[in-house]
């Protein structure tokens, strides 16, 4: 039997072809094109709920420090770093996280990398295209509201 390859247009024409994301929640973090990450500074599992809802909002995956993961707050698989997964997103945003050497060897496949901590001094910063100094959970409400007013604005000119 001879075998050729199927042309999805050939078979169904006038069919448009449209690529489906992947689910940010589930998405494998070496795939994903948004990370949303949180360290010790994060400060427990509430932290991560707040991060998620940005992370949502974001259409981002929620990763974390190696501390973040050995505290329970998130599973392996979410880990970035030497000895989690190293990862390529087009956006990084990292709360609450120092910026250890084996944690920065997992993002050096990031294209911008925005950092959030209350020390200036973090070494997160000297990777950071954008860095802020201050309580990430100040920085990440903010976004948050903005984010919810864009997508009012956006409803209310429908
Ligand atoms: C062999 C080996 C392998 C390792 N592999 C990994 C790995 O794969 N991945 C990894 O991440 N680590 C790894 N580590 C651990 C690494 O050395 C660090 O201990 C870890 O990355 C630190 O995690 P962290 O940044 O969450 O915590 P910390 O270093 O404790 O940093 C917490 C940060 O939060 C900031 N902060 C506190 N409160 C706030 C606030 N309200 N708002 C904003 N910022 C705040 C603090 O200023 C601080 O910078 C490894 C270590 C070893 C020895």
């Amino acid at each position: 039997m001879e075998r050729r390859p199927a042309r999805i247009d050939a078979l169904a024409p006038g069919l448009r072809r449209r690529l489906i994301p992947p689910d940010p929640r589930r998405v494998d973090l070496r795939e994903a094109e948004r990370i949303v990450a949180g360290g010790r500074g994060i400060a427990g599992p509430e932290g991560i709920a707040l991060l998620q809802e940005l992370a949502d909002l974001l259409g981002a995956a929620l990763g974390a420090s190696r501390v973040a993961v050995d505290l329970g707050w998130l599973p392996w698989e979410r880990q970035i770093g030497q000895s989690g997964r190293s990862v390529a997103p087009r956006l990084y945003l990292a709360c609450g996280i120092s910026g250890a050497s084996q944690h920065l060897a997992g993002i050096r496949g990031a294209g911008t990398i925005i950092a959030v901590n209350t020390d200036r001094s973090a070494p997160i910063f000297s990777v950071a295209h954008l860095g802020v100094v201050g309580d990430w959970r100040e920085v990440v409400t903010a976004l948050l509201e903005r984010l919810a007013a864009r997508g009012e604005a956006r409803g209310l000119s429908r």
